[in-house]
């Protein structure tokens, strides 16, 4: 099962492809978890994004689509999986369109988290993940269920997003409306799109997502 996970920066993403992935055991390619490892890691490509990310602006798509090409050729990527934060322009939609086609694979589902911007500021500040494994919590919506530790796998060290600040935030959100949504009619077109209500609880817009990915 291939997936795309669509939505404004805060909708949940990142926190839904997680699930998706444990439950249908697909690979989770987020593409700002591979470039924050790439600016961690102080390689060639972390440091020409760098700057870009800090500013909340996109990186240009000859480097994300290279970026995600080489991904999806490994061979865990043959089960399945679910892309948070790719597609995010027109030209990386068609990129994905034709090296799935190369492969003989497809889209199986896109899935458009439908959230109101004045939401998403609120819950963009509050976030934090795991420094270990890399689950996501909130200091309102998701603490863990014990104070400092992992739910996920018992570590006691985490960390904030640097672009997680009002100003990135205002510039991200920008970015999405101007870029990224337009790929909607796109998408649309192809007649694959469900969306769903970003607003509710984690577990709610889990269950329908799950409800649509099994087609009941
Ligand atoms: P994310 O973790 O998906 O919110 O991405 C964090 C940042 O990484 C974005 O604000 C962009 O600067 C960059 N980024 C991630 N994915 C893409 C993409 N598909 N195209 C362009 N820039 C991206």
């Amino acid at each position: 099962m291939n997936v795309i996970l669509f939505g404004p920066p805060g909708a949940g993403k990142g926190t839904q492809a997680q699930l998706l992935a444990k439950r249908y055991g697909i690979v989770h390619l987020s593409t700002g978890d591979m470039l924050r490892q790439a600016v961690a890691s102080g390689s060639a490509l972390g440091q020409t994004v760098q700057k870009i990310m800090a500013a909340g602006t996109l990186v240009p798509d000859d480097i994300m689509i290279e970026l995600i090409a080489e991904r999806i050729d490994a061979p865990d990527c043959a089960n399945g999986f679910v892309l948070d934060g790719f597609p995010r322009t027109t030209p990386q939609a068609e990129a994905l369109d034709a090296m799935l086609a190369e492969k003989g694979m497809s889209l199986d589902h896109v899935i458009w988290i439908e959230i109101d911007d004045a939401i998403l500021v609120d819950r963009i500040s509050g976030r934090f993940n795991c420094a270990e494994c890399g689950a996501g919590f909130h200091d309102s919506f998701h603490r863990p269920k014990v104070e400092g530790v992992c739910d996920g796998c018992g570590a006691r060290e985490f960390s904030r997003r640097k672009d997680d600040n009002a100003e990135t935030v205002k510039a991200r959100l920008e970015a999405y409306h101007e870029q990224t949504a337009p790929l909607l009619p796109y998408y649309r077109s192809k007649s694959i799109v469900e969306t769903v209500d970003g607003s509710t609880q984690i577990s709610d817009v889990a269950g329908r997502i799950e409800t649509i990915l099994e087609g009941v």
